[in-house]
């Protein structure tokens, strides 16, 4: 296929990896569920021709439905999706990138709003664990899973799943990158090692912050141990550990519950995301909780990483919130400020923001690629510009990992004996 400069509704999931599901099936995404969006199916086989067959399949597949999202042809199950966006598609073919592993449902716990429960019921119907572990040693020998391809592991409970330990040990032997979605009612420190180490990550979905409605919501009084769990592995891995909460109908209202559960157990980073199942007129029932938990976040100094899940109309009101936070660091500076990372989070941020503040003076980067380059006309320096240029305020510009990122700096000042006012995280 040809290079497209075509601006057209599409996504870049199709394009990038594809979900072993329940049932043998193969599906192109984490969000479709329907039986029109099977791709192809593990037919029991686990010869690398049949491996082939289904990589095979796959790319026609996904070609067909990009070539489909082109002519606007758009399916019904991709219209309402959130991650459907109208844009310049710079690349028309796969390129695989993730493999989301959603092939088991067995849980510890009955929440009210799972799908996965509802829907299929009989555990008969999972993928087999040898079939997906098969497939796994095919890609890596095939040297599909490069430097930035991840695994995601959904389900069911992982942690609840002994089969899932031949996988959690087979990522760390080759290095494969792990994304772990757990509920935390359960403790595993293969899980803690593996974020040490910089393979796994692991979001963990408490849901709530009070004990009456965890048990109300899941059926079952597991609301100390999940949280003890979270403090634990946030003890553990030196808070990499995510906790997420998916903003919908039952949780809306316990947004104070949520991030007081938070600083009791020492989280310093939350994802937020939203209900996909909520339709579009109903967003705006939602915009103050969502807008609550950003604003408690930023007061409290968690990192709070907004997922794609939150649509459009809510993330324009927190752009505005991420804006005022901007202005506020830039107004208590009594000297001179410097983003820290040339990140794509920084990009899109100045994309929609004119900076015109005298006490920006740059970006800084380690990257070595990226220094002497400049984002929106704000020139990225090497961190040693700090050695010989005064600085008040570093604010850390990146979507991730903020706390090693400020750790880093704050060892780089120490090294070099550069004293700064303040180091912002601001997400
Ligand atoms: S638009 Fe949504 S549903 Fe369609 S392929 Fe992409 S992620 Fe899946
Ligand atoms: S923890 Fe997840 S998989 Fe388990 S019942 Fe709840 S929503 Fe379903």
């Amino acid at each position: 296929m040809s290079k497209s400069n075509e601006i057209y509704l599409s996504c870049s999931n199709i394009r990038s990896g594809f979900n072993i599901f329940r049932d043998n099936k193969i599906l192109p995404c984490c969000y479709a569920r329907s039986d029109d969006f099977v791709i192809t199916r593990f037919l029991g086989d686990s010869s690398f021709d049949e491996f082939d067959r289904i990589l095979r399949e796959v790319k026609i597949y996904q070609e067909g439905l990009i070539q489909k999202h082109k002519n606007g042809n758009i399916p019904n199950c991709c219209k309402s999706c959130v991650y459907l966006q109208k844009k310049h598609w710079n690349t028309d073919h796969f390129n695989f990138n993730f493999l989301i592993l959603n092939h088991y449902k067995a849980c510890n716990l009955k929440c009210k709003h799972c799908f996965y429960i509802e829907e299929n019921k009989d555990l008969t119907k999972d993928t087999p664990q040898d079939i997906v572990m098969n497939f796994i040693e095919y890609c890596r020998s095939k040297g599909l899973f490069k430097i930035n391809s991840y695994i995601s592991l959904g389900g069911g409970e992982p942690s609840i799943n002994r089969k899932l330990l031949s996988l959690f040990e087979y990522c760390l032997e080759y290095k494969i990158s792990l994304e772990i979605n757990s509920n935390g009612a359960k403790f595993l420190p293969i899980i803690a090692d593996g974020i040490n180490k910089g393979i796994f990550t692991l979001y963990l979905s408490p849901d709530v912050g009070s004990k009456e409605l965890f048990f109300q919501l899941k059926g079952v009084d597991l609301f100390d141990i999940t949280w003890s769990n979270i403090k634990k592995y946030v003890n553990q891995t030196n808070g990499k550990a995510f906790v997420k909460f998916i903003i919908q109908e039952s949780n809306k209202d316990d947004i104070e519950n949520m991030i007081n559960m938070c600083l009791k157990t020492g989280v310093k980073n939350v994802n937020l995301s939203f209900d996909f199942n909520i339709k579009e007129s109903k967003y705006k029932y939602y915009k103050s909780s969502i807008e609550k938990f950003v604003f408690l976040c930023h007061k409290n100094q968690i990192c709070c990483d907004i997922n794609t899940y939150v649509p459009n109309l809510l993330l324009a009101s927190l752009k505005d919130e991420q804006k005022l936070q901007f202005e506020k660091v830039i107004h208590n500076a009594s000297g001179y400020v410097y983003f820290w990372g040339a990140s794509h989070f920084l990009e899109q941020f100045l994309d929609n923001y004119v900076v015109d503040h005298k006490k920006i003076r740059g970006i800084i980067d380690r990257d070595t690629q990226k220094i002497g380059n400049s984002i929106n006309g704000i020139a990225i320096y090497a961190p040693s510009i700090l050695t010989v240029q005064k600085c008040d305020t570093i604010i850390i510009s990146v979507a991730h990992n903020h706390i090693e990122i400020k750790d880093s700096i704050t060892k780089f000042l120490k090294e070099n004996s550069i004293k700064i006012n303040n180091i912002v995280i601001w997400n």
